[in-house]
């Protein structure tokens, strides 16, 4: 008696197809797309099996799973090492950037590891490594844990950009730009009837709300990209392996054939007495009320941005400055940005660092009198000339620098070198550590600016070299930054002493200009209060190695000129170039004045 045929479940034989074929086509044999993937492969002599669903019983119940799995209703399918690639335009895509050869290189690798590439930190860099890594076919896993502060803030998936940095600051900075645009506009003709009131807490809830939307967008673009995402704590138990561990304490071991180390850097607080009564950045921008009379400690760009824009809501605020402004900076344009700053009302305690930090109870009168009371903090501090000085805030903000989170997760026992000055991870141009088959981008990295699209480029440029063997490396040259004070301050390129140090003094030419932006001409407010300077080498045909802006929305115009110097441009190039009437950027392509001349650089007219 013959058998009766076995019959087969579409799920199963969808997923034998999808095992069995290393590269997967559900096709059709009537449709014309089809066969154009199926010539594509054939004429580059990519081995491919295909199964023509309309030759098949199971045929419509399959493609009704691959659309539960891929969203795809249409044919071609295309699936490389079981991952879905997707539909005819997309496979021709792929094949001419080379994602499609990334994907069947990703799973000819070994099987000896869970996954290709494992990911500790899900923030920019993470994130971006990760991400980029999965599009091109890897098998990655991201592992992404925040400590608590220590006053208990903690935040979502994104690292510090998102959740307590980047994002958070700029809408602060906004908040507060939009304050001084209120009392600008009365200069205009608008009534404003009533003097504009702020309140802290609605803003915060604004903002926290965007940063929670984006933390959702992580994941949801993780999970698109097939990219495993597990909010766990990583370290290392051997040079593959990673133990993790979860907020409920469950551990897990993973192990994988790269590693890519991007777990970012925390506030680091001076070891004084009573240091524990102050917040840092990681507390700030979730505070449930305002922070009230604010000493901020530190000169450099956390301090004086989050100096500018509590000032511009309107809070008395004191900065305590160890030594210089912005250290690394132009030392005239950090200066600059401290007379902007002194101008709208911070006070400067320089040089001065706090000794001693003391909780003072509100006494009992004043808790009568007062609709809202709070311990207040008594500081003591030592000027630089022995002078003591005693004064008292409501809330401390601590901006002393950061530690990268390199610490306790077994680097050293796997044999990753670490700077001695700094705790960083030590790398060649590669990103690679002293351990071969292990990375570093982002804020960990010894030597190289902690800024966000600095970690997106080495992370997406990192996980290309990994999984596509492309070669192509982070280039550290010229990078763009912008010192969100109130008067913006933007760069690129050398500072004038760093530009004196290299070239010699005699081979600089600086030019400069102050100016007033137009709008701020009617509400005559900071006249001749911008200023714009190009630092140039005479040997160089005046090649433009330095950019500098202090100035309204200078973020905005230093990213152009950015691109401009990674070309080379001389200042010929820039007085050629004609300007847009009438702009802060159009300052650059008139800018005549040299420092050397001692001619006046303020501006008279149009
Ligand atoms: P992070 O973004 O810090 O991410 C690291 C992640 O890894 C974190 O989530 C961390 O919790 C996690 N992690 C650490 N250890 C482990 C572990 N063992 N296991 C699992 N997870 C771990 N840059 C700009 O370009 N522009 C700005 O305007 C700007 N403003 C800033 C303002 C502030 C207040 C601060 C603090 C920073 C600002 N920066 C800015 C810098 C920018 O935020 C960082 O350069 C950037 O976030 C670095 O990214 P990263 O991937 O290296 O690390
Ligand atoms: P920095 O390391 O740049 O500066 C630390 C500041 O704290 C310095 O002014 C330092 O003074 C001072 N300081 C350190 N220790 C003490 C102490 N014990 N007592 C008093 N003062 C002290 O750190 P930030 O925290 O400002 O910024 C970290 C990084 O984050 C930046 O380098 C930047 O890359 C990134 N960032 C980028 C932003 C942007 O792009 N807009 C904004 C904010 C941060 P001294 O000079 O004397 O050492």
């Amino acid at each position: 008696m013959p058998t009766p045929p076995v019959s087969v479940s579409p799920e199963d034989e969808t997923n034998k197809f999808l095992k069995e074929n290393r590269v997967a086509v559900f096709s059709k044999s009537y449709c014309p797309f089809c066969e154009q993937v199926k010539d594509l492969l054939r004429t580059h002599r990519i081995p491919y099996s295909a199964l023509e669903l309309d030759l098949i019983d199971n045929g419509p119940a399959v493609q009704t799973i691959l659309f539960e799995r891929t969203g795809q209703k249409s044919v071609p399918n295309v699936f490389i090492n079981g991952r879905h690639l997707g539909g005819c335009d997309k496979t021709v895509e792929a094949h001419a950037d080379g994602t499609l050869q990334a994907m069947l290189n990703a799973g000819s690798g070994d099987a000896q590891y869970d996954y290709d590439l494992a990911v500790i930190g899900g923030g920019s860099g993470g994130l971006a490594c990760s991400k980029e890594a999965a599009r091109l076919g890897a098998r990655v896993v991201i592992c992404d844990f925040v400590k608590p502060s220590p006053k208990g803030t903690t935040w979502g998936l994104g690292g510090t950009c998102v959740n307590v940095g980047c994002i958070p600051k700029k809408l602060m900075h906004q908040t507060s730009l939009l304050g001084e645009a209120c009392s600008d506009a009365s200069k205009f003709g608008w009534s404003v009837t009533e003097s504009p009131q702020h309140s802290w807490e609605k803003m915060v809830k604004g903002i926290q709300g965007h940063i929670s939307s984006l933390n959702w967008g992580y994941r949801v673009q993780l999970r698109e990209r097939h990219v495993t995402y597990m909010n766990a704590y990583a370290e290392f138990v051997d040079a593959h392996t990673l133990r993790t561990v979860d907020k409920k304490g469950r551990e897990r071991l993973i192990s994988a054939r790269n590693v890519v180390l991007a777990m970012g850097g925390r506030p680091r607080i001076p070891d004084i007495p009573g240091a524990e009564l102050g917040i840092s950045s990681d507390d700030l921008f979730s505070l449930p009320r305002s922070p009230g009379r604010t000493l901020v400690v530190g000169a450099s760009y956390i301090a004086l941005e989050c100096a500018g824009f509590l000032r511009g809501l309107g809070l008395p605020v004191t900065v305590m400055v160890r030594s210089i402004l912005l250290r690394g900076f132009d030392q005239q344009m950090a200066e600059l940005v401290g007379e902007h700053l002194a101008q709208r009302g911070v006070r400067f305690l320089r040089p001065c660092v706090p000794t001693r930090l003391e909780r003072v109870e509100p006494d009992e009168e004043e808790e009568a009198d007062a609709a809202e009371t709070r311990p207040s903090i008594r500081v003591t501090a030592q000027m630089e000339d022995g002078t003591t000085l005693v004064a008292e805030y409501d809330t401390v903000l601590f901006a002393t620098g950061r530690r990268a989170c390199t610490a306790g997760i077994g680097l050293e026992k796997i044999g990753v070198r670490l700077s001695p000055k700094d705790g960083k991870v030590m790398c060649n141009e590669a990103e690679q550590t002293s351990v071969e088959h292990v990375y570093a981008v982002g804020d960990i990295l010894s030597g190289h600016p902690e800024l966000t699209p600095v970690a997106i480029q080495a992370g997406r440029q990192l996980a290309r070299r990994l999984v596509t063997g492309a070669t192509a490396l982070t280039d550290y040259q010229y990078i763009p930054t912008t010192v969100f004070t109130p008067a913006e301050y933007g760069c690129v390129g050398l500072s004038e002493e760093a530009a004196v140090e290299r070239y010699g003094e005699h081979d600089i030419e600086v030019f400069h200009q102050y100016f007033t932006p137009l709008e701020l001409t009617v509400p005559q407010r900071d006249e001749n209060a911008s200023y714009g300077k190009l630092i140039c080498v005479k040997s160089q045909r005046q090649r433009v190695v330095g950019f500098h802006l202090v100035a309204p929305h200078a973020g905005e115009v230093t990213q152009g000129f950015a691109v401009a110097l990674r070309l080379g441009a001389t200042k010929a190039d820039l007085d050629a170039s004609v300007g847009i009437h009438p702009t802060v950027a159009e300052q650059f392509t008139f800018m005549f004045i040299t420092k050397a001349s001692g001619a006046n650089s303020k501006s008279t007219g149009c």
